[in-house]
Formats: structure tokens, sequence, C-alpha cells
């Protein structure tokens, strides 16, 4: 059997990454999703192993001290990683697994997977993203303010990635991603 395919969906954070990731797990429920560790505090709605493993800093450093995690980063002040048996587990498997990670992170999981499939979502512009920020209303305004700045340096990594989304619209950003992955799926291999 051949390996699954490993896609790392990434980009600024108030992309919509979550909400392209969510939708797209539902029109592809064989596409396995990939839950991160995170030392940030749950969300309104967040469950333990559903949106994230919720860890305190002592557990998440244990994590990388145990080589657990196959990336990790620091993010506006928490730590965010992947944890490695089951990426490696899923794709042996022959499934596909998708990660929805920050850029940081994903370029780390480049050097280790440099087959996987990088796909990099955007704003339509960063007016809209500042937008999309704000009126998710769960963070200060020094934190949008970082995340802004962040944001603006990794639009700048993205020709490190293999492909570009705009997340213009949920619908047309899902289609050109499944679009990607069976795209990626006719490929000939080379070696
Ligand atoms: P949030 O706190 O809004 O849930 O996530 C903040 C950022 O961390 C988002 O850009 C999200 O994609 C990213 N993130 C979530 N899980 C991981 C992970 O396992 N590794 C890395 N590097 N980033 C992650």
């Amino acid at each position: 059997m051949g390996k699954g395919l490993l896609i790392v969906l990434s980009g600024p954070s108030g992309v919509g990454k979550g909400t392209v990731c969510t939708e797209l797990r539902q029109r592809m429920p064989e596409l396995v999703y990939s839950v991160s560790a995170t030392t940030r505090q749950p969300r309104l709605g967040e469950e333990n192993g559903v949106n994230y493993f919720f860890k305190t800093r002592e557990q998440f450093v244990e994590m990388i001290n145990n080589d657990q995690l196959l990336e990790y980063a620091e993010y506006v002040g928490n730590f965010y990683g992947t944890p490695r048996d089951f990426v490696e587990e899923t794709l042996d498997s022959g499934k596909d697994i998708i990660l929805e990670i920050e850029v940081q992170g994903a370029l780390k999981v480049k050097e280790k997977f440099p087959k996987g499939v990088f796909v990099f979502l955007l704003p339509p512009s960063l007016d809209e993203l500042k937008g999309r920020i704000q009126g998710r209303g769960t963070e200060n305004q020094a934190t949008i303010d970082h995340r802004m700045s962040v944001a603006a340096h990794e639009i700048g990594l993205m020709e490190n990635y293999d492909y570009a989304v705009v997340n213009d619209e949920i619908d047309l950003a899902c289609k050109r991603i499944q679009s990607i992955i069976v795209a990626e799926h006719c490929k000939i291999r080379k070696e």
C-alpha cells in the first residue's frame, strides 16, 4: 500500500484556516485531521482532544524532550505542536492527513517531509485579515497588532509553499484545495 499524502494547510492567523479545514473535513470524511497540542487556554466551546490537546507548559516541554512532536512553534506567547506518532501512523496506513498549523511550524514540517503538499491560505487583502481578527472578538488590541505584523512577515514566506489559495469564499477555497488533493493523487512520481 502506498503512503498517504501529508497536507499542510498554513497561512496567517485569522485567514480562516480553521473554518476552511472544518469544512474540508466535512466534504472529505476520509481525510484524517491532526489534533495539535497547545499550552493556550481553551476558547469557549473548544474541547480537549477534539480541537486541541490542552497541555500545561510543563507537559508540553516534556513532549518536546521525549521527541513526541513532529514540529512545534511558540506563537503569541503559547506553544503549539503536532504529535508525531499519529501523523506517521496515518501516513503508513495509506490515509491522507491534514495539518492546520502556522507558518514557522509548516516550514519545519517541510524539512522533514519535503514531499508533503504545502498549501498557503491567503486573505483577499491585509485589511480583510485585520477585520477578521478583530471580528473574532477574542483578542485584545496588542494581540491583534502583533498578529498583523506576524501575518505580513508570513505572507513573505509563501514562496516556500507548493500552492497559494485565496480564501475569498469558503466554498471556493475548499473546492480549490480539494482539486489540489485530487491532482496530487494523480501526479506521476518521478522517483
Ligand atoms: P489559535 O490560538 O488561533 O487556535 O491558533 C494560533 C495559530 O497556531 C494558528 O495559526 C494555528 O494554525 C496554529 N497552530 C495550531 N496548531 C498548531 C501546531 O500544531 N503547530 C504549529 N506550528 N502551529 C499550530
